[in-house]
Formats: structure tokens, C-alpha cells, sequence
């Protein structure tokens, strides 16, 4: 049984003042592994407190001084990979699959920063005026379960290449994650009060971060309602913010596919992290003169997903995270059949000879069409709708006939051709022939998939401020 009873501020691990608990669970297994102790508002204070005291100083650290202690980091976490990989499979039911990107990849996320920063003017001229970047303020992050360690890593970096302290607050429901990934960051040796971490309730801990006037930007990562909530806390005191919300990204096979590579991408971006991600390639949009093909291998490459818990090497689809997320699931996929949706692979309950645990069976829906719920709703798990178009203006239409706008997907042999469609989408990214993610460039969302990009230049100056000095 894990105990997870403390909290890191200003350098050590303290007991929090809070004194509420919650329970961590294993969802591959559905029992309960541990509890964590929540901080409450007191703790939340005295965190912002140590952040605002670090920051004077922290402020004025030299690029090198930075680029330096990003090194450290990124040593830190990577000499841990094995115990981060093992603490996300028990606690998140991440598939090998997936742990083989998300750690490598939330370790390298201090290296990406540093080689931002050594390429970066914080000074620059323009006309008469001298314009410096300074750093914004004290920061606080909020973070979702659904890659916990990368989300934590990748804002904490961005935040050490800006010169900015930062409270952090992670879910709840990662409590093991963040204990571990806190013991490597603490490894690294930093000035006491540059990073904080508090694990506390969203409506508590959160939302003190959203609202507390010492904090000058919040940059949140989770779902588009908390968001929209931080936004309006954040306004009491106008707040800079960084929101990275949900998606419903298409996932377009253009008519010159070719299917045999492109069905296994449009599936794995599908299913991507068993489908709770925000970046999931949800809708699947298919030229209707293929689509009887395209249904079929469809079908058949389903079966290659398999189903299973992280010890199984080729299970490619963990657990939900939790039984309400599992509900969550379920519920939309009986959405779905009443809906009108016809289904060609899986449907409702646990996929045969997986009886315990969390996990649900990789389905795709059929004739949908863009207006259902299961069409415009994020569900979060492995539930992929399939929607035909008749020609190219008609495929970027229904991709962008939605509320989101995170990231699309291009399936074609044409790299020309998708370029020009990738400008006509509304989306922050765009991916081709299902090319790898890309640490320099930004990523974020258009619409109500969020405010601001992370990542590379736009994601550092998004913890920055101008001041230009006219002469
Ligand atoms: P969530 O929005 O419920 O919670 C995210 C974080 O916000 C948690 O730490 C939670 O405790 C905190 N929170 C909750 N209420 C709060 C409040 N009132 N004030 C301040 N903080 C509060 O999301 P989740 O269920 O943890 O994660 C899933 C969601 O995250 C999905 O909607 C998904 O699309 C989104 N997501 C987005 C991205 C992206 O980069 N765009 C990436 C991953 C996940």
C-alpha cells in the first residue's frame, strides 16, 4: 500500500496542513493500491508563498545557469526511467506501447526547452524601442492524469527556460506518479521554492491557484469545462493563461491512400495513450467511393489492438483510468447505438477474458454523421466514429465543423496536396502520414480547444512578458 503524505514546498517534503484523503486504486485490477493527503488552501498559500520568495532571484538567473539546471533535470528523470514506467503502469494502466514514448519523451522535454533557450533573444531592437522578455511572474500549472509525469515535466521546464517559479498542481488520481517524478526533481538540486508541488482537490487547490493574486499566470492542462472555470477565476486579477484542453480531432484518409499504411496509422492515432487523449484521432473521415474497403480493413486491423494490462508486452490498450471514467465510456458508446450508429467493432462491456479491471472494448461506430454526439462529444476512450465525405471540400468542412481544434490527421500519398488542405484546417496541429510529434514546434488548440500554445518558442514566450524601452 502506497501512503503519499506529503507535499514539496519550498525544497522539502512537508506533511500537509490539509488532512482529507482519497484513494489511489490500480485500474487494470480495480483495487486499491494506496491514498494520498490532499493539501487544502493553507497548503496552496504557503506554496505560492515560497514560489513568490524564490523569484526575485530566480528571475535574474543566467541563460546558462538555466540551460544548466535543465541538464540536471532531464539527468534526474531519465536515470529513473525504469521506477516513473513502472509507477504510471500500476497506477494508470499505460501500455508498454505508450510508456516507451511518454517517459524518454517527458525526460527530453528539459532538453527540447534548453535548446529553445540557447537559440533565444530575450533582447531584441525594434525601430527606436529596446524590447526585453522578462519573465511573467509567479506561475501556477494544473495538470490532468492523463500523462502526468510529461505534462508535469514539459511546463516545468518551460517555466525554468523563462526565469518563472511555479506551484504545480497535479490530479489527484496520480498521487504515485508525481511522488516518484518529485524524488527525481528534487535530485536535481534546484534553489528552494523555484518548483512547488501540491496534490489537493481541483475545486480546492486548483481553484486557489486560478484566483490567488500572487500567481500571475496559470497554464492548465484537462478538460474544456475546468478550464473555461480557470479562466474566469484567473480574470479576477487578469491572469495570464495557458489553456491546453479536449479534442475531436478527423483523422482523414483522402482518396489517394494508400490503405495498407494508412489504416494501422489511422488506428493507432485513434487509439493513441487507449484513447484518453486529447490529441486522439476520433473522427475518421473516409472518401464514400472507398468506404466499403476502407470499412473492411477497418475491421480486420481492429483485432491487431490488443487489450490488456501493462505486464502484457503486446497489449496496445490499457484500462480507463478509473470506474467513472470506464462509465463515461460506456455510457457514450450506448449513446451511440441510440443514436443511430451502427457498429463494426466492439460495443459495450470488457473485452472477453478481461474480467476485472477497467478496460473496454476498442470500438468504431458507423454510419454517423457529424451532428451526433458521439460525433461532436470528446469521450475520452477508445470509441472511433466513422463519417463518409464526397469530396476534398467536403472532408475540411465536417473536419472543422466542431467546437474543438487541437489536431487533425492527413492520410495520402500526396505530401503537396495535404499541405494545402492542412492550411484549410482550424487546428493547432496537424499531422501527416502520421509523422512524429515535434518538441520545437507549438502545440495547442484552436476554438474552444484552448488559449496559447506550449512547446518550443511560442510555448517559452507564453511565460514572458515585453517591456520596450524607447529611446
Ligand atoms: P479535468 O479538467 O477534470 O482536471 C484537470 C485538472 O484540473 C486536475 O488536476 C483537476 O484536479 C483540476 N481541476 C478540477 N477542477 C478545477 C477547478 N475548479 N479549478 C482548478 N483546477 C481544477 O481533466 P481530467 O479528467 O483530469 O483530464 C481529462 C481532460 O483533459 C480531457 O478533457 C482532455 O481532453 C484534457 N486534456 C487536454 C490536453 C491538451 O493538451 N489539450 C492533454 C491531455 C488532456
Amino acid at each position: 500500500m502506497f501512503n503519499i503524505d506529503k507535499a514539496y514546498i519550498d525544497g522539502s517534503f512537508v506533511t500537509p496542513k490539509g488532512s482529507e484523503t482519497a484513494d489511489l486504486y490500480n485500474p487494470s485490477t480495480e483495487e486499491k493500491i494506496g491514498t494520498v493527503r490532499l493539501g487544502g488552501l493553507e497548503d496552496a498559500r504557503e506554496a505560492i508563498a515560497a514560489a513568490k520568495r524564490a523569484f526575485p532571484a530566480f528571475s535574474l538567473t543566467t541563460k546558462v545557469e538555466r540551460i544548466e539546471m535543465l541538464k540536471r533535470l532531464n539527468a534526474a528523470v531519465a536515470a529513473h526511467t525504469s521506477d516513473l514506467t513502472q509507477a504510471m503502469a500500476l497506477e494508470y494502466g499505460a501500455p508498454q506501447t505508450f510508456t516507451r514514448f511518454a517517459i524518454p519523451h517527458a525526460a527530453s522535454s528539459f532538453l527540447s526547452m534548453a535548446k529553445v533557450l540557447e537559440d533565444y533573444d530575450f533582447e531584441r531592437q525594434m525601430g527606436r524601442a529596446r524590447v526585453v522578455m522578462q519573465s511573467v511572474g509567479v506561475t501556477a500549472a494544473i495538470t490532468p492524469w492523463n500523462s502526468n509525469i510529461g505534462f508535469i515535466t514539459s511546463k516545468l521546464a518551460t517555466a525554468i527556460a523563462a526565469g518563472t517559479t511555479i506551484v504545480i498542481k497535479p490530479s489527484e488520481m496520480s498521487a504515485i506518479q508525481t511522488q516518484i517524478l518529485t524524488e527525481c526533481l528534487h535530485e536535481a538540486g534546484l534553489p528552494k521554492g523555484v518548483f512547488n508541488i501540491v496534490n489537493g482537490l481541483g475545486n480546492v487547490v486548483g481553484a486557489e491557484l486560478s484566483r490567488h493574486p500572487d500567481i500571475a499566470k496559470v497554464t492548465f492542462t484537462g478538460s474544456t469545462a475546468v478550464g473555461r472555470e480557470i479562466m474566469r477565476n484567473a480574470a479576477g486579477t487578469f491572469k495570464r493563461v495557458t489553456l491546453e484542453l479536449g479534442g475531436k480531432g478527423p483523422n482523414i484518409i483522402l482518396d489517394d491512400a494508400d490503405l495498407d499504411a494508412a489504416i494501422p496509422a489511422v488506428l493507432r492515432m485513434g487509439f493513441i495513450n487507449s484513447g484518453q487523449a486529447c490529441i486522439a484521432g476520433t473522427r475518421i473521415l473516409v472518401p464514400s467511393h472507398r468506404l466499403d474497403d476502407v470499412l473492411a480493413r477497418l475491421k480486420q486491423e481492429i483485432e491487431t489492438f490488443k487489450v490488456g494490462a501493462p505486464d502484457d508486452p503486446d497489449a496496445m490498450i490499457g484500462p480507463m483510468v478509473s470506474r467513472k471514467q470506464y462509465e463515461r465510456v460506456q455510457s457514450y458508446i450506448e449513446l451511440g447505438m441510440r443514436e443511430g450508429a451502427s457498429l463494426l467493432a466492439g460495443g459495450l462491456g470488457r473485452p472477453a477474458g478481461l474480467e476485472r479491471g477497467w478496460f473496454t472494448k476498442p470500438t468504431i461506430f458507423t454510419d454517423v454523421n457529424n451532428q451526433m454526439r458521439i460525433a461532436r462529444e470528446e469521450i475520452f476512450g477508445p470509441v472511433l466514429s466513422v463519417i463518409s465525405y464526397r469530396d476534398e471540400d467536403e472532408a475540411v468542412a465536417i473536419a472543422n465543423d466542431t467546437p474543438y481544434g487541437l489536431q487533425a490527421y492527413l492520410h495520402g500519398t500526396n505530401v503537396a496536396r495535404m499541405q494545402a488542405i492542412a492550411d484549410r484546417l482550424e487546428c493547432g496541429r496537424v499531422v501527416i502520414n502520421g509523422a512524429p510529434h515535434e518538441p520545437l514546434a507549438p502545440f495547442g488548440g484552436f476554438k474552444q480547444s484552448g488559449i496559447g500554445r506550449e512547446y518550443g518558442v511560442f510555448g517559452l514566450e507564453a511565460f514572458l512578458e515585453p517591456r520596450a524601452v524607447i529611446a
